[in-house]
């Protein structure tokens, strides 16, 4: 897929910021790193600005979003073309190290996926229901 292309697939918009800039000013990001086998296919790649890009530097992308709770709020509302099984993965990966609070939950809503909106939606609950149980106990 071509850099103009993918960026204009995906409206300028860096999926981990969410802010809209000049192509020049944008990177390509694997959600699956080539070293591990991920490909350049349309659902594997989303735009990310340069900063984001230098951020994220070598962290994968779970560990990413797993310490960026806005950069995850972000890339689970617009990676929307994302494959599935990817979105399937970082999600599992976030349960795994402790990000969402009832991993159980998140599979199973996994299971109903339609789209990365269904998991976005459920992120948010979760992160509410984390931020309220944060506030109960002090
Ligand atoms: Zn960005």
């Amino acid at each position: 897929m071509k850099r103009s292309a993918l960026f204009a697939r995906d409206g300028g918009r860096c999926v981990y910021c969410g802010l809209e800039y000049e192509y020049e000013e944008l990177s390509v990001d694997h959600v699956q790193p080539r070293m591990r086998g991920g490909d350049g296919s349309p659902g594997n790649l989303v735009t990310a600005c340069r900063g984001c890009n230098a951020r994220k530097a070598g962290r994968s992308l779970p560990q990413f979003l797993a310490e960026e709770p806005e950069a995850r709020r972000n890339f689970f509302r617009l990676a929307r073309y994302v494959w599935p099984r990817h979105l399937k993965a970082v999600a599992e990966e976030l349960a795994r190290r402790g990000e969402v609070s009832t991993p159980t939950e998140l599979v199973e809503g996994i299971r109903g996926l339609r789209g990365s909106e269904a998991i976005a939606n459920l992120l948010e609950k979760q992160d509410r229901s984390t931020e309220r149980s944060k506030s109960d106990g002090e």
